[in-house]
């Protein structure tokens, strides 16, 4: 009898960026199909979602993934519920209101690779710093490119696992990374960034290093922080034809710069300083081609005529892509058009 190794993994209830968590269940004949992964359970007084004398939650498997470092191996993206079989409120993704995937999400997922020995960042001396930032952006060689080991492999099982990888750079600090993810339905989207997470955590882990998704990991020193750009659009913003439609939605932003940067990642004040290509966290501004705005309208965007698509630059490294979509969704729904 053909045995499959199914990995389900969800997030758990910590805070302030929940972490991944997986365990492998066993499944004779797997279909290889997202409707033959059944529904399962774990302990949540172990992860923060429930307590001891009431410790059952549920995984709800939502998207399925062939996983290629493993033989009959597979990897099952799950909801969590309650034990009742409601979304749990640690659950982001059942806040996703795009049952029709009208909206497109393409995230721009910036970490650090980072040893745990030094508690620095890969190419980082044990002692003191490495030259300043400047020649590390899209670099190669071994004096300023850090880890490629690690993130090829990375992007290799991303692809083989069907992730709709489109590309990947080395970012501006030393040992820092960035790939994108883009998906037509904001769930999709964010299925795949976890699971594009889970498997550098678990490729990372192979060499002993980790990652650090914080925005801000080397404080406020000279270095850039990370940031995740949610570079999205509706059928209106991909067919308006018109800078008055674009105008009334990213005006519809404005008043709610606080529910936003609620859900935009922990700490985001120590990297929206209005410095390292960012906006302040308490001002709201957009611009065409503008990196120091909250909101950056790409010139592809206005050169098409006002079709195409925005990019808010405020999430960051360790947001939830699920709550920023849902809220991003939210507020482009309220636009009064
Ligand atoms: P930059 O670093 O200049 O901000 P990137 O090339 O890293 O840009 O990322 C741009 C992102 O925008 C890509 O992930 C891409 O998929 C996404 N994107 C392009 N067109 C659309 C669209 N119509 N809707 C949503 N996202 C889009
Ligand atoms: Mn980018
Ligand atoms: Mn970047
Ligand atoms: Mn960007």
């Amino acid at each position: 009898m053909a045995k499959s190794k199914l990995e389900y993994i969800w997030l758990d209830g910590y805070k302030p960026m929940q972490s991944l968590r997986s365990k492998t269940k066993i499944v004779d004949n797997f279909s290889g199909e997202l409707e033959g992964c059944p529904m399962w359970s774990f302990d949540g007084s172990s992860t923060e979602q429930a307590p001891g004398n009431s410790s059952d939650c549920l995984l709800k498997p939502v998207a399925l993934f062939p996983d290629p470092a493993r033989e009959n191996g597979w990897l099952v993206m799950t909801e969590v519920l309650t034990a009742d079989g409601k979304p749990h409120e640690t659950n982001g993704r059942a806040m996703i209101d795009d049952n029709d995937n009208d909206f497109w999400f393409g995230f721009e997922q910036e970490y650090f690779l980072w040893d745990p020995e030094t508690d620095k960042p890969l190419g980082f001396p044990a002692n003191g710093y490495p030259a300043p930032q400047g020649p590390y952006y899209c670099s190669v060689g071994a004096k300023n490119a850090f880890g490629r080991d690690i993130i090829e492999e990375h992007l290799d099982l991303c692809l083989e696992a069907g992730l709709n990888v489109e590309g990947i750079n080395a970012e501006v600090a030393a040992g820092q990374w960035e790939f994108q993810i883009f998906a037509k339905g904001a769930q999709r989207a964010g299925d795949e960034i976890w699971v594009a997470r889970y498997l550098l955590e678990r490729t990372a882990e192979k060499y002993g290093v980790a990652i650090n998704w914080h925005c801000k990991p080397l404080g406020n020193l000279d270095w850039n922080g990370s940031g995740m750009h949610a570079n999205f659009s509706n059928e209106i913003l991909r067919t308006a034809g018109s800078k008055e439609v674009y105008t009334k939605i990213l005006e519809a932003f404005r008043p709610v710069v606080k529910e936003h940067i609620d859900v935009y990642g922990p700490d985001n004040h120590l990297r929206l300083t209005g410095k390292h290509e960012t906006a302040s966290i308490n001002d709201f501004s957009y611009g065409v081609s503008d990196r120091g705005a909250s909101i950056r309208i790409p010139v592809v965007t206005v050169e098409r005529g006002w079709k195409g698509y925005l990019e808010d630059r405020r999430p960051n490294s360790a947001a939830d892509p699920y709550k920023v979509a849902a809220r991003i969704i939210k507020t482009v729904k309220s636009a009064k058009l």
